[in-house]
């Protein structure tokens, strides 16, 4: 890991972080790529606090140009980018008759259409390297379907059909691509569909079979098996991490 450099997009907080963290100890280096730059900013001084070697640059993956620019500068700083996780996504909920263009548009064009265009700005780069890993975080809502949430799942379902198709594209340049569609993992993202009374820990909790939360560390543990050399025969696969709610 000692020469690899990573980009975590939504790195700042949850799960992005949380891989972040868990990628630097494993000793890559490591660019967060946040829409809130500050807070990208300060997850990356956390992660050199404790030893590790970070940036954090303010990028908005619906804003190409930008996710450009971003590369670009963690080129200049930390070295060829070979490593991307695409942990930026938002959820917005209602109900599907309600829901306005403008609500479709958005939840595709974080969740969807920016994990493409962070995929197609970094894949040059690592086909030039000759070495590449790409996880893509869709959600668990992809197997079970969510009520209200007709956005989203849809969203998260093409980012599996887009992982599988690119793992083949790749593969023969020594680049992996999987996703990880993660379910019921405590972060601000739940923390707030449990304050809005949307979903109850306890209900939950009895429907995981581990009978607990999942916790950020958790995804972060797949994802840094995911871009290790241990697992290069191991691309376009869905790696559930769900405390075997989904199977
Ligand atoms: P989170 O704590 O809200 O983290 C998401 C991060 O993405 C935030 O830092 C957010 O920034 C950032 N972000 C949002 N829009 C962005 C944009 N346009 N450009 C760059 N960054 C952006 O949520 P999380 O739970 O860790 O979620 C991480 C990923 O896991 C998401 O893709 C989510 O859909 C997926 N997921 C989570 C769960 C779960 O149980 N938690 C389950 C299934 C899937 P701001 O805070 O500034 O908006």
């Amino acid at each position: 890991m000692t020469e690899r450099t990573a980009v975590v997009t939504g790195g700042a907080s949850g799960i992005g972080l949380a891989i972040a963290r868990r990628l630097a100890s494993d000793g890559a280096r490591v660019a967060i790529f946040d829409l809130n730059g500050a807070a990208a900013q300060s997850a990356a001084a956390s992660i050199e606090e404790a030893g590790g070697k970070a940036i954090g640059l303010s990028v908005d993956v619906t804003d190409r140009p930008g996710i450009e620019a971003g590369l670009d500068e963690v080129r200049s700083r930390l070295g060829p980018t070979t490593i991307l996780v695409n942990s930026a996504g938002i959820t917005l909920d209602g109900p599907f008759l309600e829901m306005t263009q403008e609500t479709w548009d958005r939840l595709l064009a974080i969740n969807l259409t920016g994990t493409f265009d962070c995929c197609q700005a970094a894949l040059p780069g690592m086909v030039e390297e000759g070495w590449g890993r790409i996880v893509n975080i869709s959600s668990s809502s992809v197997h079970s379907g969510v009520a209200r949430m007709v956005g989203y799942v849809a969203a998260k379902s093409g980012v599996v059909g887009l992982t599988k198709a690119l793992a083949l594209e790749f593969a023969r340049y020594g680049i992996t691509v999987n996703t990880i569609p993660p379910g019921f993992i405590d972060t601000p993202m739940l923390q707030e569909a449990r304050e809005r009374g949307l979903m109850s820990v306890e209900q939950q909790t009895e429907r995981t079979p581990v009978g607990r939360i999942g916790r950020p560390e958790d995804i972060a543990g797949a994802c840094a098996y995911l871009v290790s050399e241990d697992a290069s025969y191991v691309t376009g696969q869905v790696i559930g991490v769900n405390g075997g709610r989904n199977t």
